[in-house]
């Protein structure tokens, strides 16, 4: 039974990094290996920074010395991991940045979604032609297969959707059995006529699932440059500790809220077989990793701590003082959805219906100004939003620390507070 693999930006920032891919995938030789990879390091920021470049001015200096930069530091990496035998692959690079480029002049006048699939889309094309090359070079027989034609999704760009029966299809006639690595792109699909899409950002995590739900795969391993899953961001808290054992639910849970580790998304497939999800430390192969799987008794072992930082309140409010009734909060949420926005907490009571969103300005300002128009609208903004699970009521008062709570929301398992961050501390603590 295959096994997929999935390396993110961080394992394969550099030559050094992917050197230290060869002893993890040598180690599962004896079974079938796919192995999925996404774009080097923060290459996916340097192709949106260059795609605004291309859509504000193509021919500004900027665009050049952006895409200059993106090609220079790619063929770095393959002159350092193939020496004297770079020559080809460095060709095949600068074969993909032409190609890159030619894809800027045609869609420059395309809606932003689409010019955005059919460019970010290089970057894991990029970087899985480096590795493929690397791992053939050093005697690792691998196919290069194109994620475009395996994950077949609808056009609707920037979080495409699958098509499952075309890409189960197209999965099972070129990644199923053989015993050479197949390597291919996160992140990245096709139409089936042929146009590149994209699943969302840090989308790579849901396309090892795709592969691992259609291969009926044993295992994902997603390599990370952390040991695993934690209750909390262990940048933010001093005292997070590792979770080694989740179920999907759970997971799902803590991906939904914020928890930066695995794409909300890539939970589902993986459920829907009993695949096994392994999160691991490729700096630390032997450290005890993080199991995702449908045991459900550790979940509630530590309570987990979520932040979102840059959060925007709205109160909305009936102009007339009449009920905050359910056609109405169904129209504040169809303007919430026309606006594709999202609210990472919603409550309602009698008069007032609240909501906080990421402050992402290109999608609060149409929803702003349309609730404006026929609503009485409040809004704060640099709160912090946490979201605790498993906590008792001693806890979650502790958290508090004496904090004016501007909304919350609570369930049996869940309670979410939002806070001004001014009044957060810089480090956070989980009391005991
Ligand atoms: N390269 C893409 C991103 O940075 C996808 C991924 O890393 O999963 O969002
Ligand atoms: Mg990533």
């Amino acid at each position: 039974m295959t096994t997929v693999f999935k390396f993110g930006g961080a394992s394969i920032k550099d030559a050094d990094a992917i050197r230290r891919l060869m002893p993890l995938i040598e180690a599962h030789r004896e079974r079938p290996l796919v192995v999925v990879i996404s774009a080097m390091g923060k290459t996916t920021n340097a192709l949106e920074a260059l795609l605004a470049d291309a859509r504000d001015d193509g021919s500004s200096g900027g665009y050049r010395e952006r895409l200059d930069e993106l090609k220079a530091g790619h063929e770095a990496v393959a002159e350092a991991l193939l020496g004297d035998e770079a020559r080809e692959l460095k060709q095949r690079v600068g074969e993909l940045v032409k190609a890159l480029d030619e894809q800027h002049r045609r869609h420059c006048e395309s809606s932003y979604s689409v010019h955005y699939d059919q460019t970010v889309c290089y970057g894991e094309l990029l970087s899985t032609t480096i590795v493929a090359a690397w791992l053939n070079h050093e005697g690792v027989a691998t196919d290069w297969l194109d994620a475009r034609e395996l994950v077949i999704t609808d056009d609707h760009h920037q979080d495409a959707n699958i098509d499952w029966q075309a890409t189960r299809e197209a999965i099972r006639s070129q990644a199923a059995s053989g015993d050479r690595v197949r390597l291919t792109q996160g992140f990245i699909g096709g139409t089936s006529d042929g146009i590149s899409t994209t699943l969302g950002r840090e989308g790579s995590d849901f396309s090892a699932a795709i592969l691992a739900h259609c291969l009926d795969a044993a295992e994902v391993v997603i390599w990370k440059d952390v040991p695993g899953l934690f209750n909390a961001d262990p940048r933010r808290f001093d005292n997070a500790v590792q979770l080694k054992r989740l179920s999907y639910a759970e997971t799902i849970e803590l991906a939904w809220h914020g928890a930066k580790v695995i794409h909300p998304k890539t939970l589902g497939p993986l459920k829907q077989k009993g695949i096994p999800l392994t999160v691991r430390s490729f700096e630390t192969p032997e450290a005890p990793p993080s199991v995702i799987d449908a045991d459900t008794r550790f979940d509630a072992e530590h309570p987990s701590c979520i932040l979102r930082d840059d959060q925007v309140l709205l109160e909305v409010k009936p102009k007339d003082f009449s009920f905050m009734d359910e056609p109405r909060q169904h129209d504040i949420l169809g303007r919430l959805v026309e606006a594709g926005a999202h609210a990472n907490l919603i409550d309602g009571s009698a008069m007032q219906f609240t909501l906080c969103c990421d402050n992402k300005p290109e999608r609060l300002k149409p929803l702003i100004e349309s609730l404006d128009a026929d609503y009485s609208l409040e809004r704060q903004e640099e709160l912090t939003l946490i979201t605790v699970r498993h906590a008792g009521e001693s806890l979650l008062e502790r958290l508090r620390e004496g904090r004016e709570v501007l909304a919350e929301r609570r369930n049996a398992t869940t309670t979410q507070r939002l806070f001004r961050s001014e009044d957060c501390p810089e480090t956070w603590h989980i009391p005991d």
